[in-house]
C-alpha cells in the first residue's frame, strides 16, 4: 500500500498477487477513507497511487501501467460522466470502477455505459466489498480480453496459412477484389503472378516434410521481402503462390516483376545444414486487359503458369486467349484419359530387341498407346505428361506393368527365353512401396522375374530413394536399364552409384554417329564406358544398315530400331518370334555387296570394346541429342 503522496507503484503494475489501483478521487479526505478501506482488505494486496482529476490520471497512464481505475467523481446529473469517458477513452485497456455516493439505477446504467465496470456506494464500502469488486472488475476484464485475442486469433487463422502466416486464399480474394475496385477507380492497371514450385516434391519426399515445410517458409519470407508493403503476397497451399502488384510502371513490367520472383526463388536455399535448390514456373495474368475479377485474373495466372511447366518450368508466361483452348483440351484429354484407364482403352505394342550377333530376339519393349474414340491411336507422347501431370501416372504405368507381364507369362516355346521391358515413370518411383507393388505384380502374373526389365531416364536416378528402389527391384532379380542414355545428365558418379544392369543408348547417338565427325568417338567412348562399369549395352532408334554396321564394328550387339522391327501388336509379335529362319531379319535388304561381319571380326570388336581404362568421377560433358 501506497500513501497518497508516496512514490508511483504503477511501474510496477501487476507485481506478483497484487493488484495496481489508480485512485482518481477529487478531496484529500476520501482518498485517505479509501487508502484506509484497502488497506485492511486482507484477501488481495492493492499498490495504491491516488491523483486528484481525470487529466491527473492521463499523464500517469501515458507513464505506468495500472490494473484498475477507482474513480470518485461527482456523476450526479451527468456532472463527471464526460470525465468518466474521456479516461474510458484514454485507458481502454483498464477496467474502471466507480464511486459514488448514492444508489441510483439510472446513474448506474449510464456509468456502465460510459464504460465504467462496476459501481459502488461509497458509504456502504467494506474491505470485502471493495476487493470483490475490483478483482472481479480485472478478472472480467482479462476474460473480455482473452476473448477478444482469441477472437482476434480465430480470424488470422481463418484468414492466413499457418505455415507461412501469409494470407490464404479466402484472404487473397478478400483483399485483391479490394485492390481491384482501387485500381478500376483510379484507372490502374494490376498485375497477377501464379507462381508454383518446379522441384519441391522430391525436396519433400527425400529430405522430409520438416525441410519441404522450412523451404516454403523460406520461399513466402522472399516473396514478401522482395516487394513492397502494398503489393499482396499470398500462398494458396501446396507450393503455390500468388502475387498482386500495383501497376509497375513500363510495358514489359509484369514480365520483369515475373523474372525477378523467379531470379529469387532459384537461389540455394540452406536448411537444416543443407542447400537444396527449386525453381518457380510463373503465369502472368494483368488487370484490366485479362480478367474482370479475381477469379478469372488468377485462372489466367494459373493457365500461363502451366504454359511455363510445359515449356520446361523455371520460365515466366504471359497469359494469352489461345491458351484457354489449350487448356480445355487439356480438361478434355485429362477426362476422357481417365475413362481410357477405367474402361481399358489403352493397348500395348511390343517392339523387338535383338542380339544381332546371335540373330536371336532377346526382349520386347512395350510401348502403350490410347485407342482414343474419336482421334484414333493416339502416341504416349501426347498422354504420359497429361498423366504424370494429373495423378493419372501411376495407375496407367501400374496398368502397363500387369498387362506386359500378363503377357510375357503367357508365353511358352521360343518366346519364354524373350524378356519384357517396360517404361517407368518417376511418379510411379516416388511410391516408397513401389519395389512391393511390383512383386506382387510378379506374383499375381506368375512372371519371373529375371524375365522383367524396368526402364528409366538417368534423370530419375538423381535422387538417392529412386537409387534405393532400384537397388531393391535388382534384389527381387528384376534387370533394370537406365533409358535414352545420353539425353541427361550423364554423370560418371552416378552411373557408377546407379545400379543397372543395361544402358539403352538414345537413337540421337546412333544418328549422330554417321552424321557428324565427332559421333562415332562419342558413341565409342559411351559402349566402352558402359562395359568398363560391367553393364549391358543396347543401341536405340537404329534404323538403317549403316548403324546397324557400325554399332557392330564398335562391338554393340544389342540393338533396337524401326530396321529391326517398329512396335507391332502382341499377336503380330509372337508370330515373329516363333516363325523359322529369323523373320526379324526379313524386312532388312541389304546391299548385294555386303556380307555380314566374320565370328573372328566380332569377337575382335568385342575384345577391343572389353579392354577398356578405368572410369573417373568426373562429370561427362552433357551429352546431348
Ligand atoms: P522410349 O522408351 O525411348 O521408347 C522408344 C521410342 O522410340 C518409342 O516411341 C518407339 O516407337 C520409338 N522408336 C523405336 N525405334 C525407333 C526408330 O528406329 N526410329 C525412331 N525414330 N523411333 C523409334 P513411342 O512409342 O512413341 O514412345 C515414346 C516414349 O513414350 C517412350 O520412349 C517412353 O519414354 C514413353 N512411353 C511409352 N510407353 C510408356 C509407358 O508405358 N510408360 C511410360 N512411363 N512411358 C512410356
Ligand atoms: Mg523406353
Ligand atoms: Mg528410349
Amino acid at each position: 500500500m501506497t500513501e497518497p503522496e508516496g512514490p508511483d507503484p504503477g511501474a510496477e503494475a501487476g507485481a506478483e498477487g497484487s493488484i495496481a489501483v489508480l485512485l482518481v478521487v477529487e478531496d484529500q479526505l476520501s482518498a485517505g477513507r479509501l487508502f484506509d478501506v484497502l488497506r485492511d482488505a486482507t484477501a488481495t494486496r492493492f499498490e495504491v497511487t491516488h491523483v486528484q482529476d481525470v487529466d491527473e490520471a492521463l499523464e500517469k497512464l501515458q507513464k505506468a501501467s495500472y490494473d484498475v481505475l477507482l474513480v470518485d467523481l461527482p456523476v450526479e446529473e451527468g456532472y463527471g460522466l464526460e470525465s468518466l469517458y474521456r479516461a474510458r477513452v484514454a485507458a481502454s485497456t483498464i477496467p474502471i470502477v466507480l464511486l459514488t455516493y448514492q444508489s441510483d439505477d439510472h446513474l448506474a446504467l449510464r456509468a456502465t455505459r460510459a464504460g465504467a465496470q462496476d459501481y459502488l456506494i461509497k458509504g456502504e464500502v467494506t474491505p470485502a466489498l471493495i476487493t470483490r469488486s475490483l478483482v472481479h472488475a480485472v478478472e472480467r476484464h482479462r476474460m473480455l480480453r482473452d476473448l477478444r485475442d482469441a477472437q482476434q486469433r480465430q480470424w488470422f487463422l481463418a484468414n492466413h496459412d499457418t505455415l507461412t502466416s501469409l494470407p490464404n486464399r479466402a484472404a487473397l480474394l478478400e483483399s485483391a477484389r479490394t485492390a481491384i475496385e482501387t485500381a478500376a477507380r483510379r484507372s490502374q492497371g494490376l498485375v497477377f503472378l501464379f507462381v508454383d514450385l518446379d522441384g519441391f516434391k522430391p525436396v519433400n519426399d527425400n529430405l522430409g516434410h520438416a525441410i519441404g515445410d522450412e523451404l516454403l517458409a523460406d520461399v513466402a519470407g522472399r516473396l514478401r521481402r522482395l516487394r513492397p508493403r502494398q503489393d499482396l503476397v499470398a500462398r494458396l497451399g501446396g507450393d503455390e503462390f500468388v502475387l498482386v502488384a500495383v501497376d509497375p510502371p513500363g510495358e514489359d513490367a509484369p514480365v520483369r516483376l515475373a523474372e525477378e520472383v523467379r531470379d529469387e526463388i532459384e537461389k540455394p536455399y540452406h536448411i537444416g545444414g543443407m542447400e537444396c535448390f527449386v525453381s518457380a514456373s510463373i503465369g502472368v495474368s494483368v488487370f484490366p486487359q485479362d480478367g474482370e475479377n479475381v477469379e478469372e485474373l488468377i485462372r489466367h495466372a494459373d493457365t500461363a503458369m502451366y504454359a511455363s511447366k510445359a515449356a520446361g518450368r523455371n520460365a515466366v508466361t504471359l497469359y494469352e486467349k489461345e491458351m484457354d483452348q489449350e487448356t480445355q483440351e487439356r480438361f478434355a484429354l485429362v477426362n476422357s484419359l481417365r475413362e481410357a484407364i477405367r474402361s481399358g482403352d489403352l493397348l500395348l505394342e511390343f517392339q523387338p530387341q535383338v542380339h544381332v550377333g546371335s540373330e536371336e530376339i532377346i526382349g520386347a519393349e512395350t510401348l502403350v498407346r490410347w485407342r482414343h474414340p474419336t482421334r484414333g491411336v493416339v502416341a504416349p507422347s501426347e498422354f504420359i505428361g497429361v498423366a504424370e501431370d494429373t495423378g493419372m501416372m501411376v495407375p496407367l504405368g501400374e496398368w502397363v506393368l500387369r498387362n506386359a507381364c500378363e503377357v510375357a507369362a503367357s508365353w511358352a516355346g521360343d518366346l519364354s527365353r524373350v524378356r519384357v521391358a517396360v517404361n517407368i515413370s518417376g511418379r510411379q518411383l516416388e511410391q516408397r512401396d513401389f519395389p512391393d507393388r511390383v512383386q506382387a505384380i510378379l506374383t499375381e502374373t506368375g512372371l519371373e522375374s529375371g524375365r522383367l526389365e524396368l526402364e528409366l531416364t538417368e534423370s530419375l536416378a538423381a535422387n538417392d530413394s529412386v537409387l534405393k528402389a532400384l537397388a531393391s527391384l535388382q534384389k527381387l532379380g528384376v534387370r533394370t536399364a537406365i533409358d535414352d542414355f545420353g539425353t541427361g545428365y550423364s554423370s560418371f558418379t552416378l552411373l557408377k552409384r546407379m545400379p543397372a544392369d543395361l544402358l539403352k543408348i538414345d537413337q540421337s547417338f546412333v544418328h549422330d554417329a554417321l552424321s557428324q565427325e565427332s559421333g562415332v568417338v562419342i558413341l565409342d567412348a559411351i559402349l566402352r564406358m558402359a562395359r568398363g562399369l560391367g553393364m549391358e549395352v543396347i543401341a536405340e532408334g537404329v534404323e538403317t544398315l549403316e548403324e546397324m554396321d557400325l554399332l557392330l564394328s564398335l562391338g554393340c550387339h544389342q540393338m533396337q530400331g524401326y530396321l529391326l522391327g517398329k512396335p507391332i501388336p502382341k499377336t503380330e509379335f509372337e508370330a515373329l518370334v516363333t516363325a523359322h529362319d529369323a523373320p526379324w531379319r526379313l524386312p532388312i535388304s541389304r546391299p548385294e555387296t555386303w556380307s555380314p561381319p566374320t565370328r573372328e571380326e566380332l569377337l575382335r570388336s568385342e575384345e577391343a570394346a572389353q579392354d577398356v581404362e578405368s572410369v573417373g568421377d568426373e562429370a561427362l560433358p552433357v551429352l546431348r541429342g
